[in-house]
C-alpha cells in the first residue's frame, strides 16, 4: 500500500526488449530502450564474447573502397552491352576492382566469381 503511494515519484520506462515498465534506475543510462535484465542475458553475454571489436586497417578501408567502385561497373554492365559491347569491357573493369576487397576479406567464392567474369569476358572480348 506504502509502495502505491510515491510510485508517481519514480519515473517509469518501457524496456524495448521484454515490453515490461520498469523504473529508470533498471536502464543503465538515460537513453537505453533496454533494461539491464535483458541486456545482461547469458546468451547476450555470449554474443558479445564471440565477437571481436576490432577497425578495419587501411588496406581493408581502400580496397572496399574501390570494391564498391567495381560493384558499380559490375551493376551498369548488363545495360551497356548493347552499345557497341561496351558492357563487356566494364565487366572487366568491375572484376578487376572487385577483387582485392573480397580477396583481403577472404570471400574465396566471390573471388571465384570475379575470375570467372574476367576469363569469360575476356574470351568474349577476343572473340568479338
Ligand atoms: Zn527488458
Amino acid at each position: 500500500m506504502l509502495k502505491g503511494l510515491f510510485t508517481h515519484l519514480v519515473t517509469m520506462r518501457t524496456c524495448n526488449v521484454c515490453g515490461k515498465e520498469k523504473k529508470d534506475s533498471k536502464f543503465k543510462h538515460e537513453d537505453k530502450k533496454t533494461c539491464l535484465k535483458c541486456e545482461t542475458r547469458w546468451y547476450m553475454r555470449l554474443l558479445r564474447m564471440m565477437v571481436v571489436q576490432r577497425q578495419l586497417t587501411p588496406i581493408e578501408r581502400i580496397s572496399n573502397r574501390v570494391g564498391y567502385m567495381g560493384s558499380a561497373f559490375i551493376m551498369s554492365s548488363p545495360y551497356l552491352l548493347q552499345y557497341d559491347n561496351i558492357g563487356a569491357y566494364t565487366y572487366l573493369i568491375g572484376a578487376v576492382l572487385s577483387i582485392p576487397q573480397v580477396w583481403i576479406a577472404k570471400q574465396w567464392n566471390i573471388v571465384i566469381v570475379n575470375f570467372n567474369l574476367l576469363v569469360g569476358y575476356g574470351l568474349y572480348i577476343l572473340n568479338m
